[in-house]
């Protein structure tokens, strides 16, 4: 639908999506790169038929668009533009506001990977899509496949199954595989295996196109809506890939020419103690630090913002989050549970809407940026509140629980326990 060839960040090669189908790797022998979608259309287009995220479809590797669209909304909030001394601060808000026309009912902005991403596999795919996730992608994307009746199995680690609901019963396409006593990572780890059979093939990722493009499309949301590029943009990572998803974004803006010739300044965010990538940038390093896996682990347990606790994020490999840190004069900031709670309890205050904590943990990151005097006082500012309105679309009744459809403990993680038990639940 959309007219896009692949690139190889590391080594240049062009692969026409169409034919691979689905492609997520470079097939040269180097070392591990992400692949970008270069699109025939060069200037920022918006298709008025889409009311969401398919407005932007020539910006997205997409072979179709469905109904239902997520849509970012950008506003602005008196209060903290006047308390903070910042005229020009936006908000790109991803979550449930009806007030606001902010549509997202699993109140997270992972909602525009799963619409982007399930929009991209070719038709007549026979075979189910394996995704792992911390509890927003996983939840966006059983909505999503629900929705559309993609054949999608999600696997999660069992302190995110209470984040796994939707607004609409789950379908009899999608599959919920829920992992017992383990992190984000060995979630990752049995998708990785199950997308071996196969029936399955892996989702990729912050190696897929259509998830990173996805989400990029919150700063496009915001040129729409201001008419420039930001300068700064502030958002909290746990894997990375929706901040990677700007900046590729903002160069493709910068080509358009009407938007501005500066991509943003990058200002992203962990929650301490879990804060690798802070850690590494901080010291000026490509490689994360060697950290053992027990002490990650019970980090990644011990945060606050569940969701910011990928031990394995997209940061070291080419087209990743150093080398979008560096291109974008990147800051990392580190925030603690008391400072993101404390925001958001003032968030709430004044504009009447709950944010997902790492929402929280971003906007705690925009305070230190103004007392590091980071930021100047005119800039034009783009905070990315990934996730909010969950309290209140759960008081509107509207939410429905996803049961799950198979429960691993850790030591049936080997290939013959994994295909006996996920035969049971998918016919094939
Ligand atoms: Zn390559």
């Amino acid at each position: 639908m959309s007219d896009y060839s692949l690139r190889c960040v590391e080594c240049g090669k062009v692969f026409e999506d169409s034919e691979a189908g689905f492609l997520l790797d470079c097939d040269e022998g180097h070392g591990s790169s992400l692949l970008q979608a270069d699109y025939s259309v060069m200037d920022f287009t918006l298709d008025t038929d889409y009311d969401g995220i398919y407005r932007f479809r020539d910006w997205l590797p997409i072979r179709r668009c469905f109904e239902y669209s997520p849509r970012t909304v950008i506003l602005e909030s008196e209060e903290l533009s006047a308390s903070l001394g910042l005229p020009n601060l936006h908000f790109a808000f991803n979550g449930y506001w009806p007030e606001k026309e902010a549509n997202m009912l699993t109140c997270s902005f992972k909602e525009l990977e799963a619409a982007a991403v399930l929009a991209r596999i070719p038709d007549g795919e026979q075979r189910m899509m394996v995704v792992a996730s911390a509890g927003n992608t996983g939840r966006a994307f059983l909505e999503y496949a629900s929705r559309t009746n993609s054949r999608v199995l999600v696997v999660v680690p069992e302190f995110a199954l209470p984040r796994m609901w939707g607004s609409i019963p789950k379908g009899n396409s999608c599959k919920l595989v829920v992992l017992q006593d383990a992190d984000y990572c060995e979630a990752i780890e049995l998708g990785n295996e199950i997308a071996k059979l196969p029936q399955f093939y892996a989702e990729g990722g912050a190696k897929n196109v259509a998830r990173r493009d996805g989400m990029g499309t919150v700063l496009l949301s915001a040129a729409e809506a201001l008419g420039k590029i930001p300068d700064h943009y502030f958002q909290a990572v746990g894997s990375g890939t929706g901040a990677i998803a700007a900046w590729e974004m903002a160069w493709r803006l910068t080509a358009d020419g009407r938007y501005g010739q500066r991509i943003p300044r990058l200002h992203l965010s962990q929650n301490i103690p879990f804060t690798i990538m802070a850690d590494a940038w901080g010291n000026q390093q490509r490689d994360l630090p060697n950290i053992p896996v027990e002490e990650a682990c019970s980090k990644a347990k011990a945060i606050y913002a569940s969701v910011l606790s990928n031990r394995k994020p997209p940061y070291s490999i080419s087209g990743g989050l150093f080398d979008a840190l560096s291109d974008a004069g990147g800051i990392m900031y580190t925030v603690t549970e008391e400072e993101a709670k404390a925001v958001g309890q003032r968030f709430t205050a004044s504009e009447g809407i709950d944010l997902d904590p790492a929402a929280e943990v971003a906007l705690a990151s925009l305070f230190k940026a103004v007392a590091a005097k980071t930021i100047a006082p005119e800039d034009c500012i783009l905070v990315n509140l990934t996730g909010g309105g969950a309290q209140r679309f759960a008081a509107d009744k509207r939410l429905i629980p996803f049961a799950p459809d198979l429960m691993f403990r850790k030591d049936e993680v080997n290939p013959e326990t994994i295909q006996t038990k996920v035969a049971s639940i998918c016919a094939y």
